[in-house]
């Protein structure tokens, strides 16, 4: 996160070297007609390559051990990037069915629209999985822990049928960071990351990556990346290099605190459930154990009252703030009935579980005492309206 592999300017530099340029120059029109023909070794252009965009690839491959990276505009451009690089018309593509709300609407609605066959499976259910992987697959998707109800999917089992039906796996591994979970190492053969999280990780910038084989990365996605334009900005690359400095400090102590939250929602009267993947009663805490490091930076939980009781808990709020972001060095709560999971309606929102009284929790950096006091306040304004 520090080190790995850096290349520094003649002047020495001790941090990374912003490079805000979009295009270079050469020396001669041989020499540019030699990069073109791939003779000679230069830049072209920055939707093709850049060196402080490269210095962030190359870091976050070795971060992960995965063979090579490309980083992309934001973690939908990664998601978006890795799946309709590999797919063709005629192909099927499975799913879990708890998903960020944008990937969920990509595999739901858009795939579908370019004559790919679409199917979703419950993360847990092994025989819907078997069913599903059954017939011949080109893709398979899936988050883990899962967006917003943390719930833990069998990395390394699906990644077995999945390449018995000839697919790729592609893991969402934003919510548990490459700091707690390893999905090349578990099976799984691209990971994507949404950088706008843990990785900036204070709230800036957006970017994205995805990661994998070098024959995959160079073969299938970096043709499409670079011919429809999903490049990451070396000014955001700069910042991630920044972020990505910090990344294991910030995560781990958002860790701790996230697990010092979900202990202390577990008593709190006013909050019915509290979940969280390094608490013992996660319905899937042995599988957390099993493909995870640490419990993560999220905790989702129930207020008493419904969607009122969750309004009244959040609008009591004074040092949690209110946002759809996550993974920011301040701690966010949001609604996702109404506001990440709004559009999925009701039926689905049901069938993963999420409650009008659920609340997701992304746990910043702030004093553990100043969030249980903030928490004892939204607590009590449940509780006062019932
Ligand atoms: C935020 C997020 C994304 C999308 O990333 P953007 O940078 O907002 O495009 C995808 N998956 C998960 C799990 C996320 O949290």
């Amino acid at each position: 996160m520090l080190h790995a592999r850096v290349e520094r300017t003649p002047y020495g530099e001790t941090s990374e070297a912003l490079f805000l340029t979009s295009g270079f120059v050469y020396d001669s029109a041989e020499q540019a007609a030699a990069t073109f023909t791939g003779d000679a070794e230069h830049y072209q252009y920055s939707r093709f390559g850049n060196p402080t965009v490269d210095a962030l690839q190359r870091r976050l491959a070795d971060l992960e051990g995965a063979e090579a990276c490309i980083a992309t505009s934001t973690g939908m451009g990664a998601v978006s990037s890795a799946l309709l690089s590999h797919v063709r018309a005629g192909d099927r593509v499975v799913a879990s069915r708890a998903l960020f709300g944008s990937c969920h609407w990509i595999i739901a609605d858009l795939l579908p629209r370019y004559g790919v066959t679409t199917v979703f499976v419950d993360g847990g259910d092994m025989e819907g999985w078997d069913k599903a992987l059954a017939e011949p697959t080109a893709a398979v998707l899936l988050e883990s822990p899962s967006n917003p109800m943390l719930d833990i999917v069998d990395i390394a089992a699906i990644s077995e049928r999945a390449h018995k039906a000839g697919a790729i796996v592609i893991v969402d591994n934003v919510f548990a960071t490459p700091v707690f979970q390893k999905p090349l190492e578990l099976g799984a053969d691209v990971v994507v990351y949404s950088c706008t999280k843990h990785i900036d990780g204070q709230g800036r910038v957006l970017g994205g990556a995805v990661l994998g084989r070098n024959d995959w990365i160079s073969e299938t996605l970096q043709p499409f990346t670079r011919n429809t334009g999903n490049a990451l900005s070396p000014f955001n690359a700069w910042v991630m290099l920044k972020g990505l400095e910090t990344l294991r400090l910030r995560v781990e102590a958002m860790a701790r605190n996230a697990a010092g939250v979900a202990d202390f929602l577990a008593e709190t009267p006013g909050i019915l459930t509290s979940r969280y993947p390094g608490r013992k009663d996660h319905p899937d805490y042995e599988l957390a154990q099993k493909q995870m490091t640490g419990g993560g930076t999220l905790v989702a939980f129930e207020t008493e009252g419904g969607q009122d009781g969750a309004f009244r808990f959040l609008n009591a709020l004074n040092i949690i703030s209110i946002s759809n972001n996550l993974g920011d060095s301040r701690s966010l709560a949001t609604h996702p009935a109404t506001t990440t999971h709004m559009k999925i309606g009701a039926e689905e929102r049901a069938r993963l579980g999420i409650s009008d009284g659920a609340i997701r929790l992304s746990v910043g950096l702030e004093d553990i005492s100043d969030l249980k006091d903030d928490l004892a306040r939204g607590a009590a304004a449940v509780r006062s309206g019932l």
